[in-house]
């Protein structure tokens, strides 16, 4: 380890902001920041992974603090609403009340019926119609379905048309099976964590579009490398970010050559609060690019004992030479 990196982490705050909805099986988004020469850097690798993956979520981070992101080519970039697994008039009034015109909905949540997704993208497809005709749907599975019951419920929800399906199942075998019955466009997120997968899921005729998020792939730079070569169309999406991490998403779509879906950037809703003064919301169906700072007076509401977050960093930091395209730390 270098003294530089130990510098970092020496800086190393963390958080636990509590979420509006459960969202991925958890209620409180829990994480770091770290501070460097470029600014705050977000490392938040959800609870489930070991030291090698948050690897890559500590190289982002380090890239955040240490070095600046790449020029924009846009000063705004398009983001969509999330709506959680929630009953059709709280859908509804999710969606009338964003100024978005894509909708992302969860769908396939555990111990809900099929029935309660088609009704949550009614409402949905309704409350976008109420505003104008060119409202975008699409669907997260989050790799809950077979084949069979993929095909079969997409058909149903096709009606109130889709966009795309996110990761309607779990393994590329099954994408790509589920890609030859139906004419929904796919799109891979859980199946996208590494720098290789885009590639393995393009080889695999697997999907239309890949998620791509910086924190997993290791930074902005590394992001704009694994869309670059993987050649499909992209969706920049959050992990559930601060504004620390929003931000970072919000730089490598900026960056992006092109930018043709909405950004599963507007989360910061998902959260009760932020570390910084001016949050990263959604106005109009976008975000602004820009870089907000962590704000003492706000990260003091959500600050926890950084102790184990600089241990899990410290854990991560023996395998960054493994996390590939991660330049050493300057
Ligand atoms: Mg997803």
């Amino acid at each position: 380890m270098t003294t530089d990196l130990a510098e970092l982490l020496g800086t190393l705050r963390a958080f636990a902001i509590p979420m509006r909805t459960k969202f991925r099986g958890i209620t409180v988004r829990e994480g770091a920041l770290i501070h460097g020469p470029a600014g705050w850097g977000e490392f938040s690798p959800f609870a489930e992974y070991g030291p090698a993956e948050s690897a890559r979520w500590l190289a982002s981070a380090i890239e955040s603090a240490t070095v600046p992101w790449p020029a924009p080519l846009r000063d705004s970039v398009p983001v969509n609403v999330t709506v959680p697994a929630v009953g059709p008039d709280r859908a509804y009034e999710i969606v009338a009340a964003s100024g978005c015109r894509t909708a992302k909905v969860k769908v396939a949540e555990p111990g809900q019926a099929e029935v309660e997704d088609v009704e949550r993208v009614e409402a949905v497809r309704d409350a976008l119609d109420a505003t104008g005709a060119d409202g975008r749907i699409r669907v997260d599975a989050n790799g809950a379905w077979s084949v069979e019951q993929a095909a079969r419920v997409l058909r149903e929800l096709d009606r109130y048309g889709l966009e795309y399906a996110e990761q309607p199942c779990a393994t590329l075998g099954e994408l790509a099976s589920l890609r030859r019955l139906i004419d929904i466009p796919i799109a891979a997120d859980e199946s996208i964590r590494k720098a290789e997968d885009p590639l393995r899921v393009r080889a695999a005729g697997a999907a239309d579009i890949v998620m791509v998020k910086v924190q997993p792939l290791g930074g902005v730079r590394a992001a704009l490398r694994v869309a670059e070569a993987c050649g499909l169309p992209v969706v920049v999406s959050s992990a559930v970010d601060t504004s620390v991490g929003l931000a970072a998403g919000v730089a490598l779509a900026a960056a992006l050559p092109g930018l043709r879906h909405a950004c599963g950037l507007a989360t910061m809703s998902l959260l009760t609060g932020d570390v910084t003064a001016h949050p990263l919301h959604e106005t109009g169906g976008e975000l602004p690019v820009r870089r907000p700072a962590v704000d003492e007076d706000a990260l003091a509401r959500f600050e926890t004992d950084p102790e184990s977050w600089r241990r899990r960093a410290l854990a991560a930091a023996q395998y960054l030479t493994d996390v590939q395209g991660t330049e050493p730390v300057p």
